[in-house]
């Protein structure tokens, strides 16, 4: 998946609150610049800082849909 982060215990830096954690903790985001872009950008956050930022509109995976949207 993300070709250069094999070791699942090192730190991430979270792109809403710049706090490092473990990736294993960690949201993936896949940024492509367009759709026909073919370079990816990983970034990484906490379940709680997406589910906070995204619109209440916008209909999350599953996964993140259970998450509090005020706790972890
Ligand atoms: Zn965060």
């Amino acid at each position: 998946m993300v070709g250069n982060l094999k070791n699942k215990n090192e730190n991430v830096i979270c792109c809403f609150c710049g706090k490092p954690f473990s990736l294993k903790e960690a949201v993936v985001l896949s940024v492509q610049i367009n759709i026909e872009s073919e370079e990816i950008q990983y970034l990484f956050c906490h379940k709680k800082h997406l589910t906070e930022k995204i619109d209440k509109s916008i209909i999350l995976h599953s996964d993140l849909a259970d998450i509090e949207r005020d706790g972890y």
